[in-house]
């Protein structure tokens, strides 16, 4: 089916980057993009939160990387997360070592409040050799204080100078793999200043209103803002800002694209964890032949395949059904609790039964005939896999050994976070 975005401006030639696999620019689908809320040092909150983002359509994941204790948490959060994770950074340049130290996939930056050219230099160093991409992120309520002078307010000229002063440096030390965004809270500057980013730069852009409330204000701000731009052919990935739980800013950003035509509308809605250290199974192998099973059926429903009981039901307890790999078994569940298991050449079969009857009987129904012993047996499996595999699959101990060593080496760990040092954009 061709999308009915033919009809709008043509898509804005870009350069294109990668982010973690999700390909942003030069014609790639517009992606997503949400941040969680929850405190990054909170592992299991913020997993289950990147879940319930992926599977209400975000492409692509921010968290905050705030204090040491947030880059722990994403080395832990990285290996186990569906989508590419970003480090937010303010102010602390280390922190962004920090990140990049736990294997996330991409940086944003704020050159409103990390301004030492030197630490800049370092950071866009590091990020080349270890080939992750940089969200230039200039906003105008944290713009340089010297460009506020010179331009006398946040105009949409004191916004591109911003990205462009950060973007040369980057280039110095042979860095261009970025993308740019030029945010404002009042959706006419932020017009003004995409239109002007987008004749300055061949980089993709990254769209969005910032601190624009709650809903609905928030979401018709959002929408003003971002959806005018992309019907100019401006834009390549996007964020909601809304105060509200990200779910929702996931979800909204989805429908502005699809609504757009400029991303398919989804049916099935398929999500498998990324696989990692604990998986049991072959995730990708399992996940295609699901897919290609429950497409078939074409039911409005959010199926997870996940790679191990460890961790799978938790992580996944947003979708509506899924199965978790383990003990050559696999455990069925619904909205994350253990409804059945079954032998692991099984696992589709057993998913495609499920799914039917799920949409035919519904969600309590389908609770309620749950076979009584398989929480017990999925509670058996999941020990004697912690046993098998260890409580660190995924080596992120060793990660953490090394970003502590680094946080050293700097001036001292960093205790927390200065006054309005919180991610707002
Ligand atoms: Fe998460 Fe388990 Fe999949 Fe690893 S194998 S990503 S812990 S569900």
């Amino acid at each position: 089916m061709e999308l009915s975005s033919s009809l709008l401006s043509p898509r804005r030639p870009t350069r294109r980057i990668t982010l973690g696999g999700v390909p942003i620019g030069d014609g790639a689908p517009v992606s997503v993009q949400s941040m969680t809320t929850t405190k990054t040092a909170d592992v299991d909150g913020t997993l289950a939160q990147i879940y319930a983002l992926a599977a209400a359509g975000a492409d692509i994941v921010r968290c905050t990387c705030n204090e040491e204790a947030a880059a722990e948490g994403l080395a832990h959060i990285v290996p186990r997360s569906p989508v590419p994770i970003v480090a937010d950074i303010h102010f602390h340049h280390e922190m962004a070592l920090a990140a990049l130290e736990a294997g996330v996939q991409g940086l944003r930056l704020n050159p409103g409040n990390l301004r030492k050219e030197a630490e800049i230099k370092q950071v866009a160093a590091e990020a080349r050799d270890r080939g992750v991409p940089i969200r230039i992120g200039v906003n105008a309520g944290s713009l340089h204080p010297d460009l506020y002078k010179k331009y006398g307010g946040a105009t949409p000229e004191a916004l591109v100078e911003s990205a462009q002063h950060e973007l040369a440096l980057f280039e110095e030390v042979g860095f261009s793999d970025v993308k740019i965004s030029v945010k404002a809270s009042s959706v006419a500057l932020m017009i003004a200043a995409y239109r002007l980013a987008s004749e300055a730069f061949d980089h993709p852009l990254h769209l969005g209103v910032t601190e624009a409330g709650p809903p609905p204000g928030g979401l018709i701000k959002g929408t003003a803002g971002i959806g005018t731009l992309l019907a100019e052919g401006i834009g390549d990935t996007i964020r909601y800002s809304l105060t509200a739980d990200p779910v929702e800013e996931a979800r909204a950003g989805r429908q502005l694209l699809e609504s757009l035509g400029l991303r398919e509308r989804k049916g099935l809605d398929l999500i498998a964890c990324p696989s990692c250290g604990r998986a049991q199974v072959d995730v990708i192998a399992v996940a295609k032949e699901a897919q290609h099973a429950l497409e078939q059926l074409n039911l409005p429903i959010q199926v997870a395949v996940m790679g191990c009981v460890v961790n799978g039901p938790g992580e996944a307890r947003e979708a509506d059904l899924g199965i978790a790999a383990g003990k050559q078994k696999g455990h069925l569940f619904i909205r994350g609790k253990i409804v059945r298991v079954v032998p692991e050449a099984e696992m589709v079969r057993a998913l495609v039964d499920e799914a039917e009857r799920l949409v035919a009987e519904g969600v309590e129904a389908r609770m309620a005939a749950a076979d009584a012993e398989a929480e017990a047996e999925a509670e058996a499996d999941r020990r004697a896999l912690l046993e098998t595999t260890g409580a660190d699959p995924n080596h992120t101990a060793e990660k953490i050994e090394i970003i502590r060593r680094h946080a050293e080496e700097e001036a001292g760990p960093v205790a927390g976070v200065e006054a309005g040092d919180e991610a707002e954009d």
